[in-house]
């Protein structure tokens, strides 16, 4: 079967494709228009770009959408991680984040990482959530992974994600709990 990923990151393209293609699934890149992304949480706005790159291609399209949920900001930054501080700058979302919790003890400070992959065929759509749950630590340690990885500390670990070897973090996180989830379900079909 051969799919498409709506995303104009090359990264996630190859990503994904080490994985799907072992597997007997072909994977290309799909880098047209960005529709509007008005859904109001991950498994609608995965859906609405796996439906853009469906209907253009006309062939089995994917899609993610991630972020960090965090329970004493009620779920925020949710939809809205890559832009909290009002930008797409890392640095300044994750200083936003850490200053909101800055009078929070570490017993109230549980985020989780949320990943949806949406599936859009001419048959079905169909969303696989993960979930890394853990918390947001007190300061910035690490220098591996992205975005947010230097503040989470996963659960089970004393150390943030950025501080984890890629191959840990690429076998438990909330990205590998979907495709794992994605894998799974294509296996079935
Ligand atoms: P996107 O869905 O890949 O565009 O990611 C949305 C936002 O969530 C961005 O700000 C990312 O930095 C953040 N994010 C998603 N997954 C991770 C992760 O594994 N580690 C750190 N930040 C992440």
């Amino acid at each position: 079967m051969k799919l498409v990923l709506a995303t104009h990151n090359q990264g996630k393209v190859q990503e994904l494709r080490a994985i799907l293609e072992p597997n007997g699934f072909e994977l290309a890149g799909y880098d047209g228009p960005e529709p509007v992304e008005d859904g109001t949480s991950f498994v609608e706005n995965a859906l609405i770009k796996a439906r853009a790159a469906f209907a253009s291609t006309g062939l089995p399209s994917l899609a993610d959408d991630s972020g960090i949920a965090v329970e004493i900001l009620g779920g925020s930054p949710g939809i809205f991680t890559a832009i909290w501080s009002g930008t797409k700058d890392n640095v300044a979302n994750r200083q936003l984040l850490l200053a909101q919790l800055k009078d929070i003890s570490e017993e109230h400070r549980q985020a989780s990482f949320v990943c949806t992959i949406a599936l859009v065929t001419a048959e079905t759509e169909i969303c696989f959530t993960g979930i890394w749950p853990g918390r947001v630590a007190f300061e910035e340690r690490g220098t591996n992974g992205h975005g947010y990885d230097p503040v989470f500390i996963p659960e089970g670990f004393e150390v943030t994600a950025a501080e984890l070897e890629p191959e840990v973090k690429n076998a438990i996180s909330h990205r590998a709990q979907a495709v794992s989830a994605l894998v799974t379900y294509l296996k079935s079909l």
